[in-house]
């Protein structure tokens, strides 16, 4: 009982685009699943022998990444709620950096997921009930992707918008 007091459960990365190509999370917090390795203190030389499709890690990780690495599928860039949303300067570079389609994710302390952009690249879906959304703006129209639940949109949604269009 201590000891998961002490230790509580890992998360397991929710990919969003099932299923999960070889992707590599380059964060604490997360437990290991499939095609999903996790490499708690960063790139290093098992990461770069799994050769990962995919990555998802905290803006500085990726950003320190970039020309180093080629992908295919995507990367997830981790944000903690109190982080500001990534911003139109900050998709570009990483889309100039690995050109594939750019995932944002807002993460709770415990590495829970609190709100995930979809393949329609149209805010962030509100994934749990924790999350507080604050002055976000909130649109509860039904998305692109399928799903009905509200998303936060506002200052990034027209990067986020252009950025989808290349990668299409
Ligand atoms: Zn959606």
């Amino acid at each position: 009982m201590l000891a998961r007091i002490l230790r509580p459960p890992k998360a397991a990365l929710i990919y969003p685009i099932p299923p999960a190509p070889r992707c590599a999370v380059l964060a604490a917090g997360f437990r290991p699943q499939g095609t999903v390795r996790v490499f708690p203190s960063g790139w290093n030389e098992d990461a770069a022998k799994f050769q990962p499709q995919a990555l998802a890690a905290p803006l500085d990780r990726l950003e320190a990444l970039a020309g180093k690495l080629t992908l295919t599928h995507a990367v997830i860039v981790f944000r903690r709620e109190w982080e500001p949303r990534l911003d139109a300067a900050q998709r570009d570079r990483l889309w100039r950096a690995f050109r594939v389609p750019v995932f944002e994710q807002i993460l709770a302390e415990n590495g829970a997921l609190l709100a995930a952009e979809c393949e329609a690249h149209d805010g962030l879906h509100i994934e749990s009930a924790k999350f507080a959304a604050g002055d976000h703006e909130i649109d509860r129209a039904a998305c692109a992707c399928g799903k009905t639940s509200p998303r936060l949109t506002g200052t990034g949604r027209d990067a986020i918008r252009r950025v989808a269009a290349y990668a299409r």
